[in-house]
């Protein structure tokens, strides 16, 4: 019986990795991708239909394998012009793990990447880590397209001309009010905030295209550091490597001040170790697909979480990475 990891602290002391033991784990990863990764692509062509269709057949694929991680599917609520916003869950480990993908209608790169993480989790979730207890220890919850009507028009507001990433705190939106549900409800211990940045953000100093960008919001103006948002920025190091393994420069820190009615800081203030991760532009020779870059980043992520590897990582090495420019 696994025991339970309620706190999601490690279970397992940090084990130092070497390069080549992370960059062969990459590589399974990343066959992962090209076996599990579903259209429609490009990722911009996914509309509300695809998010329900996809999710249907997969509860199906789910139910028909007997997986003793069986994918669950429902309703969290509607967007303002009526169309659904959907929650998928899978895995019983008390760890709970919330990502959400396109709060901004026009940002749907890590929607398409949500679609292959669900994916290669129904269909070969034993091929994530050695020990095939990911779903034991952790429970992830997926939100694809929190702004479905944003979606169909591509802007990055919702049908009311509002940013639902400004919103935590005013709540004018109802795709913000099912955000701030299912955390509530919830109260996962890591939320990863996924969006997409504009394709000439540069790596400072550089003119070197950013890629891959991370930020652990801040909690208030003063930077407060608890346990909380340390671990925050461990998780954030850990993906920022990743990036920087699969094409070394073109990784940074997003370069963002605090935004009290942000939902990333909102998260962050609930307790939840939370990390934004922006998509950037791409690299014509880049070793792969943007999609491929986020889906085996997010994998090291889940991996790191529940294989105890954040608790080695120095977290005040965070406020030294490189910044966007
Ligand atoms: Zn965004």
């Amino acid at each position: 019986m696994m025991q339970s990891d309620s706190t999601c602290e490690p279970t397992t002391r940090a084990r130092e990795f070497p390069f080549a033991e992370l960059s062969a784990r990459d590589g399974r990863f990343r066959k992962l991708y090209s076996r599990y990764q579903l259209g429609p692509l490009p990722s911009s062509d996914i509309r509300s239909e695809d998010v329900q269709q996809v999710l249907e057949q997969l509860v199906e694929v789910s139910r028909n394998s007997g997986s003793k991680w069986p994918l669950s599917v429902r309703e969290v609520g509607r967007s303002f012009e009526g169309r659904t916003i959907q929650l998928a869950s899978i895995g019983r480990g008390d760890c709970h793990v919330l990502l959400w993908t396109q709060m901004h209608g026009d940002e749907s790169t890590h929607t398409s990447v949500a679609f292959a993480l669900l994916n290669t989790l129904v269909r070969a979730p034993e091929s994530l880590d050695g020990d095939g207890q990911l779903l034991d220890r952790c429970t992830l919850h997926v939100l694809p397209m929190l702004n479905p009507d944003g979606a169909q028009r591509q802007t990055r507001e919702n049908a009311q001309d509002l940013d639902i990433n400004r919103d935590a705190v005013a709540l004018d939106t109802p795709e913000g009010n099912v955000l701030r549900n299912v955390v509530r409800e919830l109260r996962p211990a890591f939320g990863f905030n996924l969006h997409n940045q504009r394709a000439d953000k540069k790596v400072e100093g550089s003119d070197r295209v950013a890629i891959l960008s991370v930020l652990a919001p801040p909690l208030d103006e003063a930077d407060r550091e608890t346990p909380s948002i340390l671990r925050a920025r461990q998780l954030a190091l850990e993906m920022f490597a990743c990036g920087e393994r699969f094409l070394p420069g073109h990784s940074t820190r997003y370069e963002a001040g605090y935004m009290p009615t942000a939902f990333g800081e909102w998260v962050q203030a609930q307790g939840t170790s939370t990390v934004l991760l922006e998509a950037g532009g791409w690299v014509d020779d880049a070793p792969g697909t943007r999609e491929e870059l986020h889906y085996v980043t997010l994998l090291t992520a889940l991996a790191a979480i529940c294989e105890g590897e954040l608790a080695g990582v120095d977290a005040g090495a965070y406020l030294s990475l490189p910044l966007n420019q």
